[in-house]
C-alpha cells in the first residue's frame, strides 16, 4: 500500500457562473491496484456479453459491443492514476461546498451540488 497523499489544486465550473477553486488529495494507485481496477472493468462487460449470448438476434449485436466496450473501459481504468480520498470546491452556483471523495481520479469529472442540483464539472487546476 502506498501511503503516499497528493494535494492538488482543482477549478470547477459550471454554465453562466464564475469559476471557482478547491483542493483535494490523492492517494496515488499502484500498477496492481490500476490492472485490478482493468480488469474489474472487464469482467463487467464481459459477463454481460456472456448473458447476451442468450436472447436471440440481439446477440448479434450487444456480445460484439460487450466485448469491445470491455477493452475500452479497462483501458481507460488502468490509465486512472490516483483515488481521490478528500477534498471539496465551492459550488460555482451557490457557493455550497461540494465534497469529493472515494472516487477514481477521472479528468475531467462531474459532480451534483447538493444545494441547487447543478452539476459542476471539475478538472485539474492549470
Ligand atoms: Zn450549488
Amino acid at each position: 500500500m502506498n501511503a503516499e497523499m497528493i494535494e492538488i489544486g482543482v477549478e470547477a465550473t459550471m454554465y453562466r457562473a464564475a469559476p471557482s477553486v478547491g483542493v483535494v488529495r490523492i492517494r496515488p494507485l499502484e500498477i496492481s491496484e490500476r490492472i485490478r481496477n482493468g480488469l474489474a472493468k472487464l469482467g463487467t462487460f464481459w459477463g454481460v456479453g456472456l448473458v447476451c449470448v442468450f436472447f436471440p438476434i440481439v446477440h448479434l449485436v450487444l456480445v460484439p459491443l460487450c466485448l469491445m466496450l470491455g477493452l475500452q473501459s479497462a483501458w481507460k481504468a488502468t490509465q486512472v492514476r490516483g483515488l481521490i480520498v478528500s477534498g471539496s470546491v465551492p459550488c460555482p452556483g451557490c457557493g455550497e461546498p461540494c465534497v469529493l471523495s472515494a472516487r477514481l481520479a477521472q479528468w475531467p469529472m462531474t459532480a451534483a451540488c447538493v444545494k441547487c442540483g447543478r452539476q459542476i464539472g471539475i478538472c485539474p487546476a492549470q
